[in-house]
């Protein structure tokens, strides 16, 4: 099992350097959403758990109560970001966000989430209280309830400030059915807006930057928007929030699930300054750092401009943009046009770049 050992280039600045699958012991990178994460679930928890729903690699599960019932969409998610608090959000608010987007990409309506906290003994209650309030008004925003809960405290040392678990329940309307392995030749590829705002804000919130930033991260519910999209009429046929791993993942899992050659347009995915410059500064690729609050859509070609529409009229998508298409199924993979001209293959993350992103 063991492979090579071998030393990082200096340029890997951050990356985990253990190569894939070498380790008896779980590594960081095993939760950084790219390559090790991958083989991490399928060498333990798929074989595990062996069911369907896990198989097809989405965001939720998808599952009728009875054959004919309406669907439910069923998620779950821990969060373990750090710094607790930062530009743009915290943990409360990201737990809400990211479980009610994982059932909205699913085609879902989000309707009820739970929530554990597991808790450091020591914590502040006031904070506590902050961080509730943040996700109560996340819950709001997105128009879902929590409706069940648990709380643990583990003792001094055992658990750094405070974890949340939360688990989300939605259904999704008939003749909705984005998945990952939807995507198509001839598909155009839609994004919702800049991406890395949220890695990079977390990072500048540790004080990891050389530079101050006035960044923030994008953390905010998708639903409303992705709602639009289905009321507009789009035949979304893949659709995925690029949270941990980034963009880069999203694609690439997309790409495996559909057997599809994606192709991106570097010139057209948007970035803000502050963004590139850190990205650039710290080796980073922008297309691996993490958002919580962008959506990339996979909708036929002839639909597409009507999708950037749609989304520019919501204000979590003025900046969307039609970045790529699928152009054909031989060869599962993701390329990048780069500005340039020349084309290189999008890789998933090896290890883990950012730990604690979310
Ligand atoms: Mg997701």
């Amino acid at each position: 099992m063991n492979g090579p050992e071998h030393t990082p280039p200096a340029q890997s600045f951050g990356v985990c350097p253990a190569p894939v699958g070498s380790s008896g012991t779980i590594l960081l990178g095993h939760g950084g959403g790219g390559r090790l994460s991958a083989d991490l679930i399928a060498r333990i928890f798929r074989p595990a758990f062996n069911d369907d729903s896990l198989d097809r690699a989405d965001d939720a599960a998808v599952l009728a109560l009875s054959p004919g019932d309406s669907r439910a969409a069923f998620t779950t998610d821990a969060h373990i970001v750090h710094p607790l608090e930062f530009p743009g959000g915290d943990i409360g608010r990201l737990a809400v966000c990211g479980t009610v987007n994982d059932l909205a990409v699913m085609g879902a309506r989000p309707a009820w989430l739970s929530a554990a906290f597991i808790i450091e003994e020591g914590f502040a209650m006031d904070r506590l209280a902050r961080l509730a309030a943040s996700m109560a008004s996340a819950a709001r925003e997105a128009g879902v309830r929590i409706v069940a809960g648990d709380t643990k405290v583990a003792p001094r040392g055992a658990v750094d400030g405070l974890m949340i678990c939360t688990a989300g329940v939605g259904f999704v309307p008939e003749g909705r059915s984005p998945h990952a392995a939807g995507a198509r030749p001839g598909d155009a590829v839609v994004l919702s807006g800049p991406i890395g705002n949220h890695g990079i804000a977390v990072l500048a919130a540790r004080g990891e930057l050389a530079f101050r930033t006035g960044l923030r991260s994008d953390t905010r519910p998708l639903n409303s928007l992705i709602e639009q999209l289905f009321d507009a009429g789009i035949q979304i046929h893949a659709m995925r929030d690029p949270t941990r791993g980034g963009l880069a993942s999203t694609l690439n899992e997309i790409a495996a699930a559909s057997r599809a050659e994606i192709v991106i347009e570097e010139d057209a995915i948007p970035i803000d300054d502050e963004v590139a410059a850190a990205c650039e500064m710290l080796g980073f690729d922008p297309l691996h750092i993490a958002n919580e609050g962008k959506v990339v859509a996979f909708v036929p070609e002839d639909q597409a401009d009507l999708a950037v529409a749609v989304m520019r009229r919501h204000p979590a998508g003025t900046d969307a943009r039609r970045i790529g298409r699928v152009q054909g199924q031989q060869i599962a993979r993701v390329l990048l046009r780069t500005s340039l001209g020349p084309t290189r293959i999008v890789e998933l993350p090896a290890g883990e770049l950012l730990p604690r992103i979310c």
